[in-house]
Formats: C-alpha cells, sequence, structure tokens
C-alpha cells in the first residue's frame, strides 16, 4: 500500500549465471574475478566462421531449475536477440524468444503466497563494460573498459507473474528463489558479484481495479536495495497519480546513494530486438528419460526442508515457523541450513516425543555452533538438556561450563599428549592418517570435550 493507499503490484526479472565449468557456446572457462579477457575465443568474441555448440551442462541446470519451480519442460528453440553494445561483441545475444524451455510453474513464499512463474528461459551473458570516473556511471565517464570474460557465460532468466504486492514480498521472493536456485546447484546466488541480478516491474492501481502501467527498475545489488527500490517506485508513481497526471512506461535507474529511482530510457527509445531463430542452433527437446534423471537428480528444496524441520520440533507458533524459515532459507543468517538440517535431522529426531524443545531455542543454539562458540559434540550435549529441561541454550553452556578452550592451552595440551605417546606420533608421522582421530580423542579426554576437533587436526598437521 502506497501514502495514498494505492495497492503496489510487482512482477521480477531475475537473471541467474549457471554454475558451469564451461560457457553457454564454447569451451572458455566460466570464472567470475579472473584477468580480463583471458576466458576469450573465437565463439564467445563472435568472430566470423564461428559456430555455437550448446552446453549440455548449462541445459541440465535450466531443467533443474524448472523443476524445482514446477515448470513444464517443453522443446524450445534459440533466436538471436538484435542490438549494438560494446559489451556484446557479436551485436546479437542468443537466447530463448516465444518457445523458452520452461513456462508456467510457481513459488510458494514461507507466508504461503503463491507467486505465479511465467517462464524460466536459457540465454547467453553480455561482457562487462566498467565506466572509468567518478561516478561509474557512463555519463562523466573518463574512459570504457571491457572485459569479455562474462560474454556467453549461461544464464537462465526466470519473469514471475505480477502476483507480488510490496516491496517486502519481492525481497521475500527474490530470497526464496535464490535459496532454491542455490539447492539445484544451478546458481551460487551473489547478489553482489552480479552472479544474480534483479529487475523490478512496478505499478500502482486502486485495490481492485486493472493493472496500472509499468516502470521497469534495474541495479538493484542487494535484498535490501530490492525492496528499497520497489517501495520508492511505487510512491513515486503515486505521487504521480495524485497529482492528476499519469505514469508513463519506462525503464528506470536505481540509485542507491540517492536513494531514488531515475529515468534510463522511455519506451520511445524502446529496442526494436529483430528477433529471428538461430540458424546454427538446433531445436531443443529433452525427452521424458532426461526430464526424470534430472528431477531424480534434485535434493529437497527449502520449503520441504523447512517442513521436515519445523514437523520434527513438534508444535511450533506462527513466529518460530517464521524463524526456523528464516534459517533454512537464508544463508547470510549465520546458521547453514545443511548445519540446521543435519542437526535436526539426526539430533532432534533421535530425541523422540515428548520434547521441551522449541524453535527459537534450537535455533539460538545453531547459531552458537555456527559462530564456534559452541563444537559440535557441545552442541548435541546442550540440545539434549534443552530437551529435558526446556530451558535457554546460554543458561545450559554456561551451567555445563562449556566454552572452547583458546588456542595456548590447546597448543600446550596438543604437545603434552604428543610427548606421552611417541610411538602413536612416529606412526602418525610416517603417514599413518588413522592416528589423527587418536589424538583427537586424547585431547579431548584431557580437556573434558573442551577442545575443537578441526583445531586440534590442524595442530596435529602443523607439528608433522
Ligand atoms: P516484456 O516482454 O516487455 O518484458 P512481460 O509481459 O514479459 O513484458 O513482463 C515482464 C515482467 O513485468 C513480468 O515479470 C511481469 O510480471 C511484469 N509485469 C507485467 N505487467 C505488470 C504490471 N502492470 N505491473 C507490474 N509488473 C508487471
Ligand atoms: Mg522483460
Ligand atoms: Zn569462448
Amino acid at each position: 500500500m502506497t501514502a495514498t493507499g494505492l495497492e503496489t503490484v510487482v512482477g521480477l526479472e531475475v537473471h541467474t549465471e549457471l554454475k558451469t565449468a564451461t560457457k553457454l557456446f564454447c569451451g572458455c572457462r566460466n570464472r567470475f574475478g579472473d584477468e580480463p579477457n583471458t576466458n576469450v575465443c573465437p565463439v564467445c568474441l563472435g568472430l566470423p566462421g564461428s559456430l555455437p555448440v550448446l552446453n549440455r551442462r548449462a541445459v541440465e541446470l535450466a531443467m533443474a531449475i524448472g523443476t524445482a519451480l514446477e515448470c513444464e519442460i517443453r522443446p524450445s528453440i534459440f533466436h538471436r536477440k538484435n542490438y549494438f553494445y560494446p559489451d556484446m561483441p557479436k551485436d546479437y545475444q542468443i537466447s530463448q524468444y516465444d518457445e523458452p524451455i520452461n513456462v508456467g510453474g510457481h513459488l510458494t513464499l514461507p507466508d504461503g503466497t503463491v507467486v505465479g512463474i511465467v517462464r524460466a528461459h536459457i540465454e547467453e551473458d553480455t561482457g562487462k563494460t566498467t565506466h572509468v570516473g567518478e561516478t561509474g556511471r557512463i555519463h562523466g565517464a573518463d574512459r570504457a573498459l571491457v572485459d569479455y570474460n562474462r560474454a556467453g557465460v549461461p544464464l537462465v532468466e526466470i519473469v514471475s507473474a505480477p502476483d507480488l504486492r510490496s516491496g517486502e514480498a519481492a525481497r521475500a521472493y527474490v530470497t526464496e528463489l535464490r535459496a532454491i536456485l542455490v539447492a539445484t546447484g544451478a546458481s551460487d546466488g551473489r547478489m553482489e558479484e552480479g552472479s544474480l541480478r534483479v529487475d523490478a516491474n512496478v505499478s500502482v492501481r486502486e485495490p481492485g481495479a486493472p493493472f496500472g502501467t509499468r516502470c521497469e527498475v534495474k541495479n538493484m545489488n542487494s535484498l535490501r536495495s530490492l525492496q528499497r527500490a520497489v517501495e520508492h517506485e511505487a510512491e513515486r508513481q503515486a505521487a504521480v497519480v495524485a497529482a492528476g497526471g499519469t505514469v508513463e512506461q519506462e525503464t528506470r535507474h536505481w540509485d542507491e546513494d540517492a536513494g531514488r529511482t531515475v529515468p534510463l530510457r522511455s519506451k520511445e527509445e524502446a529496442y526494436d530486438y529483430r528477433y529471428f531463430p538461430e540458424p546454427d542452433l538446433l531445436p531443443l527437446a529433452p525427452d521424458a528419460t532426461w526430464r526424470a534423471a534430472v528431477a531424480a537428480s534434485l535434493p529437497p528444496m527449502p520449503r520441504a526442508r523447512r517442513a521436515v524441520l519445523v514437523e520434527r520440533l513438534g508444535t511450533v507458533t506462527d513466529a518460530q515457523r517464521d524463524q526456523v524459515a528464516s534459517v533454512v532459507a537464508d544463508d547470510d543468517g549465520g546458521v547453514a541450513p545443511q548445519l540446521a538440517l543435519a542437526r535436526v535431522a539426526n539430533e532432534v529426531a533421535a530425541l523422540g516425543d515428548p520434547h521441551r524443545l522449541d524453535a527459537s531455542g534450537v535455533v539460538a543454539l545453531l547459531a552458537m555452533e555456527a559462530r564456534g562458540d559452541l563444537s559440535a559434540t557441545q552442541t548435541k550435549a546442550v540440545l539434549q538438556r534443552m530437551a529435558e529441561t526446556g530451558e535457554d541454550p546460554d543458561a545450559i553452556a554456561a551451567a555445563m561450563g562449556l566454552e572452547q578452550i583458546g588456542e595456548d592451552a590447546l597448543d600446550a595440551t596438543l604437545d603434552a599428549v604428543i610427548a606421552a605417546h611417541t610411538d602413536e606420533w612416529a606412526r602418525y608421522r610416517e603417514g599413518d592418517e588413522k592416528l589423527a582421530q587418536f589424538f583427537v580423542g586424547q585431547v579431548m579426554r584431557e580437556t573434558g570435550g573442551k577442545a575443537d576437533g578441526k583445531a586440534v587436526v590442524a595442530g596435529l598437521v602443523r607439528r608433522r
């Protein structure tokens, strides 16, 4: 809702780079951060006479995304999208146009909102232009540097239906989508590095009225700026309407520092891309066997993992469920989903009913483990006590005297243990890896379990 009571309508276009070893149509390495213009060849530089060869793994990852988003995977073809831009050496981009590989899916947000997925198609990325100068933008730049390493990197563009109703919902959608993309192994989901890029289409309307004219907002490089950009853009449009004006369809640029959107190009300047079928590539039609193999290879998606988590934890309130949801949906939350799942699937599941755990306590405990305040062994011990007493993990850890011992104390203990077991030490040094566990066990005994096993092994390797 805007300040004047209009409803915000948002549809998102999300580009994700695929985590393949090589580019979409050539054997050049697909890697972020390499020396500029080192991963290039005649194909991705668009030199005359070169021919594209489709990357099988990229297709597989696109199918994985389509499957995870419950899309129909269809026979598809590639088109050339023609336009001139210095970072695109071929002067056209190979993309899927009216016959994309994935259509008609949906994504369910943690709060139950269902968002339609119109399509998720394959295309190639462009190179990257860096404008050197004070603003970092084209205007006022002294020079422009072009890096073609990214030209031809495989992308999937995921287009949502205009089903989102606020900046917060847009953020929740990208958070969930990112978790799904990471779970499929298709993407590393890094918005800051540009491997996940979000364009927001925003309009406003009287609640219940037909959709209004939309503007597309670009250049948000964090979840926070996405939310801010949508909120700002909706208010800007609402103000236009309140002043008796009409919203013009245009592309706008999010200016993070100024906290507002500014016009980039209007509808009149919109490109005519002259799409035509790419004559150098065959139609793509994954058969049922291949589709089934991709589906079978997928791990459980975040939503399913959350359901397991909530079920194993027993009855939880809505607030607790949201908290659990944030732990497994948001990798920057400090607790890796893998850790949360492992602890819940093993330790919590083994407790049996009834137990006195609640979601917020478990989340707090896992955060302590993720920070390194507790070792894995200590975490399990605290979890047992929480299940029995229903107390806070902080209080239990303090009462049990569980802090990990410091580096100096650990070093001294390890030296003493080695001195007391010279035979074992000699065998370990000669390559008997099994003895590492023996030493870890001895150190644990000496320290009452307060040592970090990984640190002990690191100490052994250093002394070897
Ligand atoms: P185009 O091909 O011009 O990009 P699409 O119909 O494919 O247009 O829509 C692109 C995006 O815009 C989609 O994510 C869609 O949900 C969104 N969208 C379409 N109409 C509106 C609207 N009125 N308000 C907000 N978003 C919209
Ligand atoms: Mg579009
Ligand atoms: Zn190449």
